[in-house]
C-alpha cells in the first residue's frame, strides 16, 4: 500500500512486516468478512499481523446491554439472545459445520459468562464484557482464514498488551514486547484482538472507543512493522465526514499532527492515540500509516505521515454532538484532575477551567460530581472544529471560521494549544447544514490540482517562467501546484511540489532518468484530487501516452498536435476514454498558437451553429514566405533567409511539405463536428519529389531547383492581378466535404492576400456567419503567444475542475 515515488524516492522494503487492521464496518456481516478474506489473500504474507475490531456495532450492543443491566431492565435477556443469534449467524454463514462447532461451543460458554456478569456485577466486569466483541471477531476471522486460505491463530491482547491506566493507555513496551513475542507462532497468520489489553495488575482494560486503531499501531511498534493499513468503510480520511458533507474531499496525505488533532477531537476515523506508538523512540524506521476501504481495496486511500507544505495546507472539519460542558473552580484542583482521569474524560480545552464530557461517560461523571458535593455548572454543548496544520495562527482562517459559525451563536471559541485546531463551542448540536457551511467556508471546497509539465524546450521554458505570476494572479489556481517536470529522458517528480520560480534549476540539479512504466506508476498513484499534464512536447511518442492518461482520469492540455490529428479510430477512442473518466483535454494552442480559433469552433459547435467552411493560412512560415516573395529574389534565397532567421523548421521541407497545415486543418474540421482522417485531406507538397528524401545538406545545396516553379506560379498569378498563397480549405459539400491544402491563386483584395508576414488567418463560414464570414487573424506562432495560450487553457481547466465535485461512495453498515 505504501505510495512509492518510482522516479526518485527510496523503494519500500518488500520483505517487511505489515499490520492490517479491519474495523467493525469491514467485518459487519458475512459478505464483508468474505471481502476481508480477499484482501488478506492479496495483501497479507504469513508474517503479517491482522488486528480486528468487533463485528459491526457489537461494541455498541455490549454498551447497551450494560446499560440495560444497570437499569435492571427486563429487555436484557432478549437483547443478549439477539446478540448471540447475530454471532451464530456469522459462524453458520462462513464456516463449515466442522470448523464452526468449536466456535459455537465457545460462544455458548461466553454468553453464559456474559449473562452472569451482567446480572451480577456489571460495574466490576465492564471491560471483560466489552472485550467479547473483539474476541468473537478475531476467533471468527481466524477460523475462516484457516478454513479458506492458510493456517491462522488468534492472539487475545489481554495476554500481552500492558498499559498504565485507562485514561492515558501508555504502553509498557518492554514487558508487552516480551509477552507478545512469546505468543507469536511461525508460519501461521495471527489475528489479534484490537481495543483491549490489561493493566499492570493483569485486569482487563479497553483503549477507548475506536481503540483498535491504537491497537494496530501498538502491534506495529512491537513487531517493528513498516506499514499499518486501517481498512474501513471509507477510502480515506476526508475533509469532513463524507456521509454528511457531499463536497468533502479525500485528504491523500495527512500530516501526523493534523491526524492526531482529528483523533483528539473524537473523529471516528482515527483514535486519538493512534499515532503515539509510531513515534516510539525505539522504532528503527518510519512506519507508514494508511487508511483504505475494504469495500474498494484498489482505490488509493490516505497516508498519514510527515509531508511538506502542500499537504500541510489541507484542512478538515469535524463535529462532536451531545457533549456536556462542566465548569467549576473545583476542576482546577489536583483531586478533580485525578478523578477525571479515571473517567476517561476528554479535556478539550487546555485551561483546566472546564471539561467536555463525551456521551458514553456522562452518567459516570455527573454521578461522581453529584456525590462530591461541589459547585459545578453543567451545560449540554456540541463542538464544531476546523483542523489543519497551524490553523489557529492564520488570522484569516479564524475570521472565516467565526463568520461561518456566527449563526449558531457559539458560546466561545477555543484555539488548541498546539495551534492545529480552532473550535466553536455550540449551545445546540451542530447540524448537517452548519457542518457543510463551515466546510465550505474553510476549504472553499477547492480541489488540489497537480501540474506536470512535459517538454522543457522553448515553449516549456516560457510557460514555466510565466507560471509563478499566473499562480498568484488567478483565484482558480490557488490550489494548483507544480509537481512534475518531464524532459525526454529525465524527470523531476515531487509530491510536495516544485517551486515554480526555481523550476529549471531544480530540474537541472535533481532530475532523474525515467521510463514510461515508472512514470505511469507514479501518475496512477499521485496524491492530488486532479492531475493535469501540460504537454509542450512536439513528440508523437508522448502523445501515445494520452490513452493511459485519460484511462487514469488525468487531464491533458497542450500544444501537441499528434493526438488530436491521430487516425479516426484512435482519436475516437481517446475522446470516449476521456469522457468515461471525466478527463479534460484542452488543446487550443494546437492550431494558430494562442489565437482563439479552436475555441471559436468549439463554441460555435456547442452553441448549435453549423460550420460550412474553414479556410485560411495556417502556417506562419509559409505566410512569411509568400507575403515576402515577389520574384525579385529567387524563392530559394528567401527560404534560406527565413531559415537563418529561425522562421522555418531546421529542415524547411517540413514546412514546405504542408503536413503540418494538413494536421491543423484536420483538427479544426473535427472541432467543427466532422469525422475525417488525415488521408481525407489532399495536400500539395511544395518540395519536388526528387528533393523529398535526400539529406538536408543536399537539399539546401539543390534548393535552387524550387525556383522555377514558384517564379512561374507567381507570374501566372500576377498576369491575372492575383497573388499566390499556401491555403488550407475544408468545405462541406452535398456529397460530404472537400478538404485540401495547396498553393492557390487569390485576388489581391482577398482576405488572405495581405497579411503581416508570419500571421495566420482563419476564416469560418457557418449558418450564422454566412455572407460575412468570421475571421480570426494574428500571430500563429511564437513562444509567448503559445505559452500564453496554454496558460489560458490552464485557467479554464482549473476553473472547471474546482467546480467538479466527486460524491464519496461509502459502502458499509453506516
Ligand atoms: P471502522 O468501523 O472501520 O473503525 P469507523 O466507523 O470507526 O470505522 O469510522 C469510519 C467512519 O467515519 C466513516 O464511515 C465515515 O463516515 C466517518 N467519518 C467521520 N469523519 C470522517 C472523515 N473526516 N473522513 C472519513 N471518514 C469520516
Ligand atoms: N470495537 C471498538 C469500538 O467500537 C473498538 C474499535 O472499533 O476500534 O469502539
Ligand atoms: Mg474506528
Amino acid at each position: 500500500m505504501s505510495r512509492v515515488n518510482p522516479v526518485h524516492t527510496e523503494q519500500a522494503n518488500a520483505i517487511s512486516t505489515n499490520v492490517h487492521k479491519f474495523g467493525g464496518s469491514s467485518l459487519a456481516d458475512s459478505a464483508c468478512i468474505k471481502r476481508v478474506l480477499t484482501i488478506v489473500r492479496r495483501h497479507c504474507k504469513k508474517d503479517d499481523l491482522i488486528v480486528v475490531s468487533a463485528n459491526g456495532d457489537t461494541t455498541d450492543t455490549l454498551f447497551a446491554l450494560f446499560e440495560l443491566a444497570e437499569a435492571h431492565d427486563e429487555a436484557l435477556s432478549s437483547a443478549i439472545e439477539s446478540l448471540k443469534l447475530s454471532q451464530l449467524k456469522l459462524i453458520r454463514e462462513l464456516l463449515s459445520i466442522e470448523s464452526g462447532q468449536p466456535l459455537i461451543e465457545a460462544l455458548d460458554a461466553d454468553i453464559k459468562q456474559l449473562t452472569f456478569w451482567l446480572l451480577n456485577q456489571p460495574q466490576q466486569f465492564t471491560n471483560q464484557i466489552l472485550a467479547f466483541g473483539e474476541v468473537w471477531s478475531a476467533r471468527l476471522l481466524s477460523a475462516y482464514i484457516s478454513q479458506e486460505y492458510t493456517a491462522s491463530y488468534t492472539i487475545d491482547a489481554r495476554d500481552y498488551l500492558i498499559v498504565d491506566d485507562a485514561k492515558h493507555c501508555q504502553v509498557q513496551y518492554e514487558a508487552s514486547q516480551q509477552q507478545f513475542n512469546q505468543l507469536l507462532e511461525d508460519q501461521k497468520l495471527a489475528v489479534i484482538t484490537g481495543y483491549i489489553g490489561k493493566d499492570s495488575k493483569g485486569e482487563a482494560i479497553t483503549l477507548g472507543r475506536n481503540g483498535s486503531d491504537y491497537s494496530a499501531t501498538i502491534v506495529a511498534a512491537l513487531a517493528q512493522a513498516k506499514n499499518v493499513t486501517l481498512w474501513t468503510d471509507v477510502d480515506g480520511i476526508y475533509s469532513a465526514d463524507p456521509r454528511v458533507v457531499p463536497n468533502a474531499r479525500k485528504l491523500h496525505r495527512l500530516p501526523n499532527e493534523v491526524a492526531k488533532e482529528l483523533g483528539r477531537l473524537g473523529n471516528p476515523v482515527l483514535h486519538a492515540k493512534t499515532l503515539k506508538p509510531l513515534s516510539f523512540e525505539q522504532l528503527p524506521h518510519t512506519v507508514h500509516l494508511h487508511v483504505a476501504s475494504s469495500f474498494a481495496p484498489e482505490v488509493l486511500g490516505s497516508e498519514i505521515g510527515s509531508f511538506g507544505e502542500i499537504a500541510k495546507q489541507e484542512l478538515s472539519v469535524t463535529r462532536l454532538n451531545d457533549l456536556l460542558l462542566i465548569e467549576s473552580e473545583f476542576l482546577k484542583t489536583e483531586q478533580a484532575k485525578i478523578a477525571f482521569e479515571q473517567f476517561s474524560v476528554e479535556q478539550i480545552d487546555h485551561e483546566l477551567g472546564f471539561v467536555v464530557v463525551q456521551q458514553h461517560t456522562q452518567q459516570q461523571v455527573t454521578d461522581w460530581l453529584a456525590s462530591s458535593n461541589v459547585q459545578v455548572r453543567v451545560t449540554p454543548i456540541a463542538l464544531v472544529a476546523a483542523v489543519g496544520h497551524n490553523i489557529a495562527q492564520q488570522g484569516n482562517m479564524f475570521a472565516r471560521f467565526k463568520r461561518a459559525t456566527k449563526s449558531a451563536k457559539p458560546l466561545r471559541f477555543i484555539q488548541s494549544s498546539n495551534n492545529h485546531s480552532i473550535i466553536a463551542v455550540l449551545k445546540e448540536n451542530c447540524t448537517i447544514e452548519l457542518l457543510n457551511r463551515v466546510h465550505h467556508a474553510m476549504t472553499k471546497d477547492a480541489r488540489h490540482i497537480g501540474l506536470v509539465v512535459a517538454g522543457l524546450g522553448n515553449i516549456g521554458e516560457v510557460f514555466l517562467s510565466m507560471l509563478p505570476e499566473q499562480l498568484s494572479r488567478h483565484h482558480s489556481l490557488e490550489n494548483t501546484y507544480l509537481v512534475g517536470l518531464l524532459g525526454s529522458k529525465k524527470a523531476l517528480i515531487r509530491d510536495d511540489g516544485i517551486n515554480p520560480a526555481l523550476a529549471k534549476a531544480l530540474y537541472e540539479q535533481h532530475a532523474n532518468d525515467y521510463d514510461k512504466a515508472a512514470l505511469m506508476e507514479w501518475l496512477g498513484n499521485h496524491p492530488y484530487d486532479e492531475l493535469i499534464v501540460v504537454d509542450l512536447t512536439p513528440s508523437e511518442e508522448f502523445s501515445d501516452y494520452y490513452q493511459e492518461f485519460f484511462a487514469k482520469g488525468i487531464h491533458v492540455i497542450g500544444a501537441n498536435k499528434w493526438a488530436a490529428s491521430a487516425d479516426t479510430p484512435q482519436y475516437n477512442r481517446l475522446l470516449s476514454t476521456a469522457s468515461e473518466t471525466g478527463s479534460l483535454w484542452y488543446g487550443n494552442t494546437t492550431v494558430g498558437a494562442g489565437l482563439p480559433v479552436n475555441y471559436a469552433l468549439n463554441d460555435l459547435a456547442r452553441s448549435g451553429d453549423k460550420v460550412i467552411e474553414i479556410s485560411g493560412i495556417f502556417s506562419g512560415t509559409l505566410s512569411w514566405l509568400f507575403e515576402s516573395y515577389d520574384a525579385s529574389v529567387p524563392f530559394s534565397t528567401l527560404l534560406k533567409d527565413a531559415r537563418n532567421q529561425g522562421l522555418t523548421e531546421p529542415d524547411p521541407r517540413e514546412d514546405l511539405s504542408g503536413k503540418d497545415v494538413q494536421r491543423k486543418l484536420l483538427i479544426l474540421a473535427r472541432l467543427a463536428g466532422f469525422e475525417l482522417s488525415l488521408s481525407d485531406i489532399s495536400v500539395q507538397n511544395l518540395v519536388p519529389e526528387a528533393l523529398q528524401t535526400i539529406s538536408i545538406d543536399e537539399f539546401l545545396a539543390r534548393c535552387e531547383e524550387l525556383d522555377d516553379y514558384f517564379e512561374q506560379a507567381f507570374s501566372d498569378a500576377k498576369a491575372q492581378n492575383q497573388c499566390i498563397r499556401y491555403v488550407a480549405k475544408f468545405a462541406k459539400t452535398s456529397a460530404g466535404y472537400k478538404a485540401e491544402v495547396c498553393l492557390a491563386q487569390l485576388g489581391l483584395s482577398h482576405a488572405f492576400a495581405s497579411l503581416t508576414p508570419c500571421d495566420n488567418i482563419f476564416q469560418i463560414k457557418s449558418q450564422w456567419y454566412h455572407d460575412n464570414p468570421l475571421i480570426i487573424r494574428g500571430p500563429g506562432a511564437g513562444r509567448e503567444v503559445t505559452a500564453g495560450g496554454v496558460h489560458s487553457d490552464l485557467v479554464v481547466a482549473c476553473q472547471t475542475l474546482n467546480k467538479k465535485s466527486k460524491p464519496v461512495e461509502i459502502r458499509g453498515i453506516n
